[in-house]
């Protein structure tokens, strides 16, 4: 093991006391950094360390993403699943059935398959039934998700393999709920998370033969887009063996903060981690409303009645608090288990009266058990339709917020007048806002709903434009080293890790992306496709992605049976 000293021909440090360096130095045995300056300041931090010139590179912290679903992200987007969101390569609906229909055909009859991403605005598709599915899929399990999240469907051959009894589903879980037929028997449809694993993952179980290594392979597709730090939003404690191997590889790309379904008994329960730098829990994660993608935000403001909403199926609203999936009673006494442990609570919320509630009760929570003006950073989730007033409340709470503009790259087209009055779809994802507001902000991409491309929210945060080139809302626009801070620092800090990682500074991780030109030269507009990733640093080793991979398979190997390390994932029940 021996010191690095890294020349770049720019060190963008994210630290406002020295923001820019030409040199970086780290002890690559504990991966923290030494140095960061001139050469010859990192020269005398480090004596008799050769210097490694990268040329024409320039270096960043490396990006941070602050909302991720790894594991079930790489189980139903990556082989031998199928990613079929609309960027993704299928923009219109005939262009899914298509792909069905060559699946179908193709792969041996009993395989089960499962699609990730059906999005009804969008590909302008309606819900399919399991009757729908079973026009492609006439014998073997099929699995569609929503490219909500929040949604799935399912064939028949599915229901029968649930062994649902007269192919009735069980009784709805807490916070979601099945569709039924008036017999009662499934339609093929389940509503929120609860129901949604319940109904789908034994055949995405049986889908997917190398979960781990589907996992490895989104971690890998996160660290070609620059991320070395991330989280797991939808953590269960029967997902640890799997993170513990996805984590503490050699070139184990990402590090991973866990937070806990509050739907799961022992949500409060404490990890004991074999690397605490690599993975560790930081909190409790519930769904306190819905998706605008199939209508289930808390909103006090309706759908346009226009022909893409309707044939989305999409109910016009408002929500209001008929769409929360928790009473405030019901959020009061989970606040009050899980608060006084010390876990950071973060609240998924789309709709404005969503936001109001969960505030309301972060408030009481906040003051009942003495956290009020501490360092306790509770965190919200998306707030796609929230307003600026309601992220300075936030503010003021110390609250942070975790804004996703996917939602405005994919749909923002929709949003401004398709979906909503322009008034409230012009100005969806108010990053401008937040950062007037002061707020501790973070960009993220939700893991399997978009691609988790940093360049690409920091392009759109400070255009506002959208995936076809459109502007809504310019006065939402900020300036890049604000949309650097969110994809960075600010993220960084939502994560409490902002004095590990997040900035280049003496002592923090030597964490770092390799990129092709300074984001701050490029053009604004084409900045996500001029600015390219070379490769990530984490703890001060180049990752080697290949490698890694290679690791990862090594372990399933040597596991006793090939999904041993991943089967607890599967069988989870929630
Ligand atoms: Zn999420």
């Amino acid at each position: 093991m021996a010191n690095v000293i890294l020349k770049a021909s720019s060190i963008i440090t994210m630290d406002p006391t020295n923001p820019r360096a030409e040199a970086v130095a780290f002890d690559d045995a504990t991966g923290k950094i030494l140095a960061v300056g001139t050469v010859a300041q990192c020269q005398a931090a480090s004596p008799g360390t050769a210097v490694t010139d990268l040329g024409t590179t320039v270096l960043m912290p490396g990006f941070i993403e602050a909302h991720s679903h790894p594991m079930l992200g790489g189980m139903i987007t990556q082989p031998p699943s199928y990613w079929i969101a609309p960027y993704m390569g299928y923009p219109n609906i005939s262009d899914v059935h298509a792909l069905w229909t060559k699946v179908n055909a193709e792969l041996p009859p009993d395989q089960p398959v499962v699609f990730q991403g059906l999005d009804r605005l969008l590909q302008q598709a309606s819900m399919p039934t399991n009757t729908d599915l079973d026009a492609f899929f006439p014998t073997r399990r099929a699995v569609v998700l929503d490219n909500s999240g929040h949604m799935a469907y399912f064939n028949s051959a599915v229901i029968a393999f649930n062994k649902w009894a007269d192919g009735k589903p069980p009784p709805n879980p807490p916070g979601a709920h099945f569709g039924r037929n008036p017999d009662g028997t499934s339609n093929g449809i389940a509503y929120e998370t609860a129901a949604l694993l319940e109904a789908a993952l034994p055949t995405v179980k049986d889908a997917v033969p190398h979960p781990l290594e589907s996992a490895a392979k989104w971690l890998q597709y996160m660290a070609g887009f620059g991320i070395t730090a991330t989280s797991e939003m939808t953590y269960s404690t029967n997902m640890l063996k799997g993170y513990e191997a996805l984590t503490t590889r050699p070139d184990s790309p990402v590090r991973m903060s866990l937070y806990h379904m509050a739907i799961d008994s022992d949500a409060g329960v404490q990890v004991d981690s074999p690397d605490p730098a690599m993975l560790r829990k930081q909190g409790v994660k519930l769904w306190a409303d819905g998706s605008p993608w199939v209508g289930s935000i808390a909103s006090s403001f309706p759908y346009l009645d226009t022909p893409a909403v309707q044939h989305a199926e999409i109910p016009l609203g408002p929500g209001g608090t008929a769409m929360m999936n928790y009473t405030r009673v019901e959020l009061d006494a989970l606040l009050a288990k899980y608060a006084p442990m010390g876990w950071q609570m973060s609240f998924h919320v789309n709709g404005d009266v969503g936001l109001d509630i969960v505030l309301d009760a972060y408030e009481e929570a906040l003051v009942n058990n003495n956290l009020m003006g501490t360092d306790h950073r509770w965190r919200v989730e998306h707030c796609g339709g929230c307003r600026g007033d309601q992220f300075e409340r936030a503010v003021a709470m110390g609250v942070t917020i975790s804004l996703g503009p996917f939602q405005y790259i994919y749909w923002g087209d929709l949003l401004d007048g398709t979906m909503f009055e322009p008034a409230i779809g012009s100005q969806w994802m108010r990053w401008g806002d937040a950062v007037r507001a002061g707020a501790h902000l973070s960009f993220h991409n939700d893991g399997p709903v978009s691609p988790p491309i940093p360049l690409l929210n920091i392009q759109t945060a400070i255009t506002r434009t959208t995936d076809t080139g459109q502007v809504h809302g310019a006065n939402q626009i900020i300036s890049i080293e604000d949309a650097l801070k969110a994809e960075t620092i600010g993220a960084a800090y939502m994560l409490h890790r902002d004095d590990e990682i997040g900035s280049l500074a003496v002592g923090k991780y030597a964490d770092l992306v390799e990129l092709s030109m300074d984001p701050y030269l490029a053009e604004p507009l084409k900045l996500a496709t001029q600015v390219k990733v070379q490769g990530t640093w984490r703890s001060g080793r180049k990752i080697d992605l290949d490698a890694y991979m290679q690791q990862i398979q090594a372990v399933e190997a040597a596991a006793t049976h090939p999904v041993d390390h991943a089967a607890p994932i599967i069988a989870h029940k929630c």
